[in-house]
């Protein structure tokens, strides 16, 4: 009877009948032996052993196989998941440009206050006391806006003073300038005093009321626009060279009422 041999690739196991090999833990791969073979020869290559080879389950594919199936899956999981990688990607990139513009805006707005500081600190060092009374403006302000019933707090300190702010290009600032805007404990005003001396009386009186509308009430420029001419608070006070009293007083106390029915809501 013919005796067979097979190895694990290890060690040799056998001899073993047809019958006995059949039993044995083996595999269409395993190598086997018997005597006429050459080599070791795997199963599944002899005829002989057909028998055999049709009863052993079909071999598992071979891991280059499986590696290449696996990457497959991969891949299609992958073109599956990109569009929201693409979506995480697109909102990673959304807030980083947002958190960029923000920083440029505060960059922006600080380098904006830096220059305002340095602005008046520069008109603040050159000022120096006026031979104008402005006391007497700041009293008869506060008189006309009492009667409209608007009764700001009193600042503590009062600072109106000529300072030379010629070569500043911003042309809403160049006669006068208020500092203490929203600081309801003081009066900050600076004058040029080229703007004073060259001002008849009612541009006087819209040049100091602007500035103490601008430092008491903390009101803003209106917009330089044609349908603003004429109000006290247009920013252009130099066009009102043709202005007379009477047209000061009707701005001023027309300012007044608008606010006046602000500070009663
Ligand atoms: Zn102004």
């Amino acid at each position: 009877m013919k005796k067979y041999f097979y190895t694990d690739g290890v060690e040799k196991h056998g001899p073993f009948s047809f019958e006995e090999l059949k039993q044995q833990r083996i595999t269409r791969e395993t190598k086997v032996w018997y005597y006429g073979l050459e080599h070791w020869t795997k199963l599944a290559d002899l005829d002989e052993l057909k028998a055999i080879t049709n009863s052993l389950p079909p071999p598992l594919k071979n891991t280059k196989e499986i590696a290449e199936k696996q990457g497959e899956i991969a891949n299609e999981m992958n073109i599956k998941i990109s569009p929201s990688k693409n979506r995480k990607k697109l909102i990673r990139g959304g807030f980083i440009a947002f958190v960029s513009v923000l920083a440029l805006c505060i960059i922006f707005f600080f380098v904006q206050k830096q220059n305002q500081y340095n602005l008046y600190q520069e008109i603040k060092s050159s000022s120096y006391e006026a031979d104008v009374d402005f006391d007497f403006y700041v009293e008869k302000f506060y008189r006309d806006i009492a009667v409209y019933g608007i009764f700001p707090k009193k600042p503590t300190t009062s600072i109106i003073k000529f300072a030379k702010f010629d070569h500043i290009t911003d042309a809403t600032h160049i006669h006068g300038i208020s500092c203490a805007i929203n600081d309801d404990d003081k009066i900050e005003i600076y004058i040029n005093p080229s703007t004073w001396n060259s001002f008849k009386k009612p541009l006087r009186y819209y040049l100091i009321y602007h500035e103490l509308a601008h430092d008491v009430l903390n009101l803003d420029d209106l917009a330089n626009s044609s349908e603003n001419e004429g109000k006290l608070m247009f920013p252009a006070i130099a066009s009102y060279e043709a202005k007379t009293m009477d047209e000061f007083i009707e701005s001023s106390h027309a300012l007044f009422e608008e606010v006046a029915a602000k500070w009663k809501n």
